[in-house]
């Protein structure tokens, strides 16, 4: 199979474990809901033209916020309606009753959307605040992932973490949890976003160590100026690799060619991930399509396949 997308398309929308289960490969592109008239212009420009590229799933952040929740939601309905991608909504736990993210299930499943990532969420304001429960909700995605698979038949994805959750205390307690959150029904995982291929094998052998064998998709940003560089301990949860800021650094007066070594490094980067046996690759767009584009077209076709 070429990309992500059954030939014969089934009666029914085709879910992320189909393809994976079929051996094919998933290439995937995350977006935002916007705050503005612009930024949804924005959107839906990157949106189409992603499209023709054939990604094997889109899908959508889901914020803490009321009004930017239901944007999602809307988003999500649309991309289900007019267009021909198979849209994912990331649905969290935060500030949620059980029967308010029941109802937000029934929602999804009307409009057709069986694809849900269940994230618990970070709290609103502050992302390192604590966590608070809501006194009729969930307390871990574990639980969300429960909710969803017994409201019907959905295919479920969660989140990993190359450098473990910031929350976990360590490494084998955020893998104990992240196994038993797969068990309690997680057809994938997609990681936080990373820079460094080995950081995301080594995530992938602490858990097949542990005998799960949940697909883990590799997220990946390409890095287009050097502000992401110096974000990306905040977007990561890790320093971004020192090599690979010294090539950047060579070039940071000289944003042109910032942004090409991005492009190069993000396809070198999907490239190892791939040639050593990564299920897909999820690239976050931040609502733009140039360079995702360019690294998609740089990956071997070769790769891209089965
Ligand atoms: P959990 O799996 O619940 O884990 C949270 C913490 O609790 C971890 O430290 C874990 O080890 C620990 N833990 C889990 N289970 C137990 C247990 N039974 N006992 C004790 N400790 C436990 N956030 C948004 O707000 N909106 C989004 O759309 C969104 N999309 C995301 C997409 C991806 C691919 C990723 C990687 C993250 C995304 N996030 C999003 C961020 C995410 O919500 C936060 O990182 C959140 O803090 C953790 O979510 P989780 O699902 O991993 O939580």
């Amino acid at each position: 199979m070429a990309l992500g997308r059954p030939s014969v398309l089934p009666d029914r929308v085709p879910t992320v474990r189909d393809l994976l289960a079929s051996g094919g490969r998933s290439f995937s592109f995350e977006f935002f809901p916007p705050k503005n008239e612009e930024g949804e212009r924005q959107l839906w420009r990157s949106i189409r033209e992603l499209e023709a590229l054939r990604p094997t799933f889109v899908s959508v952040t889901y914020g803490a916020g009321g009004s930017t929740r239901d944007r999602t939601v809307d988003i999500v309905e649309r991309l289900a309606h007019e267009t021909t991608l198979t849209p994912v909504a990331h649905f969290t736990a935060v500030n949620h009753s059980v029967r308010e993210l029941r109802h937000l299930v029934g929602r999804f499943a009307d409009a057709g959307v069986r694809n849900i990532l269940a994230v618990r969420g970070d709290p609103p304001g502050d992302p390192n605040g604590d966590w608070i429960r809501h006194p009729e909700g969930v307390l871990y995605a574990e639980e969300l992932v429960k909710l969803i698979r017994q409201a019907g038949d959905f295919c479920v994805g969660v989140a990993a973490f190359p450098y473990k959750h910031p929350r976990s205390p360590d490494t084998e307690s955020d893998t104990e949890y992240f196994v038993r959150k797969c068990s309690a029904g997680a057809d994938y995982a997609i990681t936080q976003m990373f820079f460094r291929a080995d950081d995301y094998f080594r995530l992938r052998d602490r858990v097949a160590a542990r005998g799960c064998e949940t697909p883990i998709i590799p997220c990946i940003m390409p890095v287009t100026k050097m502000s992401t560089i110096a974000r990306s301990e905040q977007l990561s949860g890790a320093p971004f690799p020192p090599d690979v800021a010294a090539r950047f650094e060579a070039v940071a007066d000289d944003p042109a060619a910032v942004r090409r070594l991005g492009i190069d490094h993000g396809a070198e980067l999907c490239q190892r991930l791939l040639d050593e046996g990564a299920p897909g690759i999820h690239f976050i767009t931040f609502n733009r399509s140039s360079a995702t584009r360019e690294v998609f077209q740089l990956i071997q076709p070769a790769a891209l396949s089965a």
